[in-house]
């Protein structure tokens, strides 16, 4: 998916429609790597592994694609807000040049 480098939307902050840049596309946030073999984390990979009764069930259905997510930038009051293109699409970002 492509997108223009500045588009025209509303802005909750002004509380109208003003140009916005597309600044940065954000990606997941990695999980704590330091946390990976906690005492808590090892409980829940035990227990998931199923030598328990029913626990907490590992999610049925996997999502297939990933919410793309930018940053507008307002030109006017210089806030930001974040925006989903295009929902759950497989497609990445591309901010145009
Ligand atoms: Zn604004």
């Amino acid at each position: 998916m492509k997108i223009a480098k500045e588009i025209s939307t509303y802005c909750p902050y002004c509380n109208k429609h003003t140009v916005h840049i597309v600044k940065s596309v954000i990606g997941p946030k990695p999980a704590n790597p330091s946390r990976g073999m906690s005492v808590s984390n090892r409980r829940h990979n035990r227990k998931i592994k199923g030598y328990v009764g029913k626990v907490k069930a590992k999610t049925p259905v996997k999502k297939l694609a990933k919410k793309q997510k930018a940053l507008l930038e307002c030109k006017e009051c210089h806030k930001s807000i974040q925006r989903v293109f295009g929902n759950r699409t497989k497609k990445k970002l591309e901010i145009k040049r």
